[in-house]
């Protein structure tokens, strides 16, 4: 949208901006859980797959509420125990298009990622990677060897639950929503967008919301997976009030 000031100036106005991937699944995603180290998450390993469930339900609710014509079931495989896939390489699993990995090691700034695998023509997958425990900004530890460092803590399984529910975004094909003008007080970014590039503390659990479920149709039509793609995928989409105005390809 642009709007014109004095007849002779055109500057667009404050919108925000959905980017895509520019990939695609080309039939329904199989989500596969990896479970966690049993030594680092013995107790909260059983969380990891409900929120794996809850997160990927999410999703599915979401579109087939919106889109309520389009098949978007998503199937989720048996955990595959730590044991067995210690030593296995991923093309030991090609039934498993997204791939949940949950590490606990966080830089403090990377809460989780999710990039696409395509190293194999015969196996191409998107593999998300949750972080699930962060910096205590409030320990400092004297090490044996004079360095200092800052103790790791778990993060909250909400905290991990939105982490994984904005990858999945990513791991279906979406990249993130920015937006130009700064946010008013009290809101978090992600009240527009579960897809916007930052996770508040305080925002508790995030939600999906309407931008996303737009992009989704754009990238897959309204019938969901595997069924008539859109010819063109877009690299982008606007969006002002969440109500998308134009997209780019
Ligand atoms: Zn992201």
């Amino acid at each position: 949208m642009l709007i014109v000031i004095g007849g002779v100036s055109v500057i667009p106005a404050d919108g925000d901006r959905f980017e895509t991937l520019k990939l695609r699944h080309s039939e329904a995603p199989e989500v596969c859980m990896f479970e966690p180290n049993p030594e680092i998450e013995a107790d909260r390993k059983y969380n990891f797959e409900v929120i794996t469930r809850v997160s990927v339900d999410i999703w599915v609710d979401a579109l087939t509420y919106k889109y309520p014509q389009g098949n978007w079931e998503i199937k989720i495989h048996p955990t595959v125990p730590w044991e067995e896939h210690e030593l296995a390489e991923r093309s030991d699993y090609p039934h498993c298009n997204i791939m949940v990995v949950f590490e606990p090691i966080s830089d403090g700034k990377r809460l989780g990622y999710a990039y696409p695998d395509f190293s194999k023509s015969s196996h191409k997958h998107m593999v998300v990677v949750v972080h699930t425990y962060e910096v205590d900004q409030n320990s400092i530890v004297f090490n044996q060897d004079g360095t200092v460092t800052r103790e790791l803590e778990p993060m909250s399984l909400s905290l991990i639950q939105s982490i994984l529910q904005h990858e999945l975004g990513h791991a279906f094909g979406l990249l993130h929503y920015n937006i130009s003008d700064p946010l008013k007080q009290g809101e978090y970014g992600t009240d527009r967008s579960m897809m916007y590039p930052a996770l508040h503390s305080k925002s508790g659990l995030v939600h999906i919301q309407e931008p996303e479920l737009i992009m989704m149709s754009k990238i897959y039509g309204e019938d969901g997976w595997g069924g008539k793609m859109p010819i063109l995928m877009p690299k982008q989409c606007d969006f002002i009030h969440n109500i998308l105005t134009k997209c780019d390809w």
